[in-house]
């Protein structure tokens, strides 16, 4: 039976050094972090997501701006709203809720944060920092998962990691997080021949697709380590890719969903915001 990875306890432990770290701050008179959350328009799943963001800062005691947009708004607007962030000297991280609205320019808008401010590794210079191996604010899903493989005293070396899933959001940056941790690794997507046996040989298996229940143990290895990304709505409830009964008695480690990656994200986003503000004094 696979020990069910809970990543709750994992958050918690970032949670009380980012509490450490602002309440320091706050008796020496020093800036605190705050971070400036961008929504345009009405989807529900952002709406969501920043709601969770203002609740885990505040009571974390960093600061949080909530900044709403009608999907009305023009691109020029919008970046011109950004550049103003990029200027404030009270923000130290900027987020922008993806997607944008479909009549603009993401990667456009995306390349206007201030690299400084990119707490959720958005725009090219760090992406390209990224994947060349050099410090940057690691992006917050994939680092997650690498958290959690780490939480687990398992050896990463040589390991070999298969990653289902290969958006510029999780499954290209975790590729560059589990190499720099030196595991063999590869990337499926839905054009990959033979999905099953290419799965059957991980060591260490995510997937980040978004396909309810679909990974099933025919695509598992006997004591293999299953991460799951995928969140998808069914029946209103949150649902992973992976067919978490079936699989759990294969795997050596699982995590659930929810309750696994996702319990880790935001607070990984509200770390960086603080390490944004510890670089710029630098
Ligand atoms: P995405 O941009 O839609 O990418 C999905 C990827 O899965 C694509 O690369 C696609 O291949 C691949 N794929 C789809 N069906 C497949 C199949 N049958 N076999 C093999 N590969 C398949 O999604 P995303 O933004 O990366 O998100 C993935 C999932 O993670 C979603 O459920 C999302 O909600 C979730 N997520 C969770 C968190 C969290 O914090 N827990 C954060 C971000 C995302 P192609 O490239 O060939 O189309």
């Amino acid at each position: 039976m696979g020990e069910i990875i809970k990543g709750k306890t994992i958050a918690d432990k970032i949670k009380l050094d980012i509490s450490e770290f602002v309440n320091f701050r706050k008796a020496n008179n020093l800036i605190i972090p705050k971070i400036a959350s961008i929504l345009v328009g009405e989807d529900g799943g952002s709406i969501y997501y920043i709601n969770n963001q203002e609740k885990i800062s505040k009571s974390l005691g960093v600061g949080f701006e909530k900044i709403l947009f009608p999907s009305s708004i023009s691109e020029e607007e919008l970046i011109d709203e950004i550049i103003t962030l990029n200027n404030r000297e009270d923000i130290s991280g900027i987020i922008l809720q993806l997607p944008l609205p479909k009549d603009m320019d993401e990667k456009k808008v995306i390349s206007t944060i201030s690299s400084d401010k990119d707490i959720d590794c958005l725009t090219y210079e760090n992406v390209g920092k990224l994947y060349m191996g050099e410090k940057c604010f690691l992006p917050c899903t994939p680092n997650s998962v690498v958290r959690i493989l780490k939480s687990l005293n398992v050896i990463l070396e040589g390991k070999r990691a298969v990653i289902i899933g290969r958006s510029n959001i999780v499954g290209k940056p975790l590729s560059s997080l589990l190499l720099k941790e030196n595991c063999t690794v590869t990337v499926c997507h839905s054009k990959t021949e033979n999905l099953k046996d290419v799965c059957k040989e991980a060591d260490i298996l995510i997937s980040a697709i978004g396909k309810p229940k679909f990974i099933n143990d025919e695509f598992v290895k006997d004591g293999a380590i299953v991460i799951d990304v995928g969140t998808s709505s069914v029946d209103g409830k949150i649902t992973g890719d992976v067919d978490f009964d079936n699989v759990v008695s294969k795997a050596s480690f699982i995590t659930p969903v929810p309750g696994g990656v996702g319990a880790l994200t935001t607070t990984l986003l509200i770390k960086n915001s603080c390490e944004a503000l510890e670089k710029d004094e630098d």
